[in-house]
């Protein structure tokens, strides 16, 4: 997942059982042995890697072994910039609008919608990059084909780690995770300010100093991250436990499960793609082998399943180019499990957009709840130890709920 989200905190639940069947052990054993391996194997695993490649070739020989019939596709991506030349324009933007709300408060009131669209531009810039770097997708096709005129459902997760953020320790690791989030509120207090400033009383000089005091703070801060990560020093890559061995996990499970039964009026695809983390790469590159806006196609994206207590899935992406998600998988998954919330993703993205900008029925769940594991999104600590089963179970029984409900029609 390339964008930071930040989820509030839901009480914690015991999870769901396995509703379909007594005798089978839950599908989270089989999606946490996947787990391990990916972490505790093979370990970090960035776009183009060797590890990402181990990763590929493991998943492609439980596939076969389970009778799937697996191709692979390559994938170009462009490897990440070293300088993001947008983060001195924010700054400089910051303190623009912090010294001159009272004179330009058309800026300050500006100053929302500017933060707000600011992961659009990110995205924008990512797909301007050029692609001179190779990845692979790895689909897997059951050997028998479901009737004529069944619906296809796709199910993504992405096999890539990403590369660790610049703090690694517990107190500036959280300051980093806000970045964000502080950006955010203060543009809103900026734009509060102007207001009230106009139309309500003119506010005191000092109010102004203090803003000028705060934006330069503010500004400073992103810039200093920027600059402290253009120090010297080899790249780490996360293990990527939750991001997203979670989402590779539960995948595999469901295509065990499914090898066992599969669906009578469903066909399924099981869809690994490689570079999400560069900026879904590999889901653009599946999605563009699929005619555009081709009717029986859905997709369900898989990434971060893998801790809190509430399952969620995405109603709608991106704040200037927004996109909405599928109506009918929506409801296929809160007919699957009744608790689930939609969440519309303004801060980043994930695999399943490149299959909306193709006109094509496409959603995503993700887990949420865990704050060990929102703080240890995108470091070294997102291992096995911040993965409950609980999650992975929530998970694994909505993708097979959702079948059910492709299956009956509905
Ligand atoms: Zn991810």
């Amino acid at each position: 997942m390339p964008w930071r989200v930040l989820l509030p905190s839901a009480p914690s639940r015991p999870a769901s059982m396995l509703a379909f069947s007594k005798k089978e052990p839950a599908l989270s054993v089989a999606a946490m042995r996947h787990i391990r391996h990916l972490c505790e194997q093979i370990g970090p695993r960035p776009a183009g890697s060797a590890a990402e490649e181990q990763a590929r070739m493991y998943a492609a020989a439980q596939l076969e072994n389970w009778g799937y019939r697996v191709e692979r596709q390559a994938v170009l991506f462009a490897p990440p910039v070293r300088v993001n030349l947008l983060e001195p324009v924010v700054s400089a933007v910051l303190l623009l609008a912090s010294a001159l709300w009272q004179a330009l408060p058309w800026l300050a009131l500006l100053m929302p919608l500017l933060v707000a669209v600011l992961p659009d531009i990110e995205r924008l810039r990512t797909r301007w990059q050029r692609c001179t770097a190779a990845s692979a997708n790895l689909c897997a096709h059951p050997a028998q084909a479901a009737p004529d005129g069944s619906p296809l459902l796709i199910v993504c997760a992405h096999l890539d780690s990403a590369r660790n953020g610049v703090f690694q320790s517990g107190v500036w690791r959280g300051y980093a995770a806000q970045t964000t989030f502080y950006t955010q509120r203060y543009a809103i207090f900026l734009a509060l300010l102007a207001v009230a400033d106009r139309l309500v009383i003119p506010l005191p000089k000092v109010v102004l100093a203090a803003t000028i005091l705060a934006g330069t703070l503010l500004a400073g801060w992103r810039l200093g991250m920027e600059l402290y990560s253009l120090r010297p020093q080899q790249a780490t890559h996360s293990p990527g436990a939750n991001d997203n061995a979670s989402g590779v996990g539960v995948l595999l499970a469901v295509a065990e499960h499914f090898a066992k039964h599969p669906p009578r009026g469903t066909q399924l695809e099981f869809c690994l793609t490689g570079a999400e983390e560069t900026g879904m790469h590999g889901a653009a590159a599946r999605a563009a082998q699929l005619p555009r806006g081709a009717p029986q196609v859905l997709m369900l994206n898989l990434d971060m399943v893998g801790a809190g207590s509430a399952l969620r899935f995405i109603t709608r992406d991106g704040v200037l180019w927004q996109y909405a998600t599928s109506v009918r998988l929506n409801k296929a998954i809160r007919i699957a499990h009744s608790a689930a919330n939609g969440i519309w993703y303004t801060l980043r993205s994930a695999d399943y957009l490149p299959f909306l900008q193709r006109g094509i029925a496409a959603s995503g769940l993700q887990t949420s709840g865990s704050a060990e594991a929102e703080l240890a999104y995108h470091t070294q600590y997102d291992t096995p130890q911040v993965i409950d089963t609980g999650a992975l179970d929530l998970t694994a029984n909505a993708v097979v709920g959702v079948v059910r409900q492709l299956d009956l029609g509905r």
